[in-house]
C-alpha cells in the first residue's frame, strides 16, 4: 500500500520510513516524491486542527489516501508556547535556528523546565478520518547540545535520558518519540 504523507519536509517521510521498515508492503512518499509542489494551507490554531486541515486538502484534491501529521513542542513556563505555532516561532521565513534561539531566550530565567512534543496524525482512508496523538515528555535545556535530528530537538531532552533529541540517535528517538508514538497507534490501525 501507498500513502501519500502530506509534508515536503524530508526529515519527516525519511523517520517515518524507518518506523515502519518492518513492515511489509507499505510505502509513506512525501509531496516531493508524488511532484505535489502545493503549498498545503495549514491555518488551524489547534495542533490537531492543522492535522486534519491538511489531509482533507490533499483527500479533496487527489483522492488518494493520505495522512498529515502536525507536532509541537509546548513549553509549561510560557504558556504551552511555541505549540502550534513551532515552525513560525520566530517570524518568516521559517528557521528552525532563530525558532530554538528564542524559546532559550525566553526560558533563561524560568525554573520550571517541563515540555512536551505532541505530534496529531490525521489519516484519511477511502474518505474516512482517524486521528493519533503521540505524546514526548520532557525538559528544556539551558543550552543547546548535540545537532542531529532538526527543530528543536538540540534543547529537548526526554525524560529518562541526559542527552538531547540532538544527540541521542535517530533509532533512540524514533522509538520514544512523539511521532513514534503517534505512528504506532497509526500503524496498529493500518493493520486492521
Ligand atoms: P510541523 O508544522 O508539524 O512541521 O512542525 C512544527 C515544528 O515543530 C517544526 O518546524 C519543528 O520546529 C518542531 N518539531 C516538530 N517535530 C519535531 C521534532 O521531532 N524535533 C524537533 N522539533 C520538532
Amino acid at each position: 500500500m501507498e500513502l501519500i504523507f502530506a509534508t515536503q519536509n524530508a526529515h519527516k517521510v525519511k523517520e517515518v520510513n524507518e518506523i515502519i521498515a518492518d513492515i511489509p508492503n507499505l510505502k509513506v512518499v512525501g509531496l516531493a516524491e508524488m511532484g505535489i509542489t502545493d503549498d498545503i494551507p495549514e491555518t488551524q490554531d489547534t495542533i490537531r486542527g492543522n492535522a486534519i486541515q491538511k489531509a482533507e486538502y490533499l483527500w479533496h484534491k487527489f483522492e488518494k489516501n493520505c495522512f498529515a501529521e502536525d507536532s509541537g513542542l509546548e513549553v509549561d513556563a510560557l504558556n504551552g508556547a511555541p505549540g502550534v505555532y513551532s515552525a513560525r516561532y520566530s517570524g518568516e521565513p521559517k528557521n528552525d535556528k532563530r525558532n530554538l534561539e528564542k524559546v532559550l531566550k525566553e526560558m533563561e530565567n524560568k525554573k520550571k523546565r517541563t515540555a512536551r512534543f505532541r505530534t496529531v496524525i490525521a489519516f484519511i482512508y477511502e474518505g474516512q478520518l482517524n486521528c493519533f496523538e503521540g505524546i514526548c515528555e520532557g525538559t528544556i535545556r539551558k543550552d543547546t547540545a548535540g545537532d542531529g535530528g532538526f527543530g528543536y530537538d538540540p534543547i529537548f531532552q526526554p525524560n529518562g535520558y541526559n542527552k538531547t533529541f540532538g544527540e541521542l540517535s535517530s533509532e533512540i528517538k524514533n522509538k520514544i518519540s512523539h511521532r513514534a508514538k503517534a505512528m504506532k497507534l497509526f500503524l496498529q490501525k493500518l493493520s486492521e
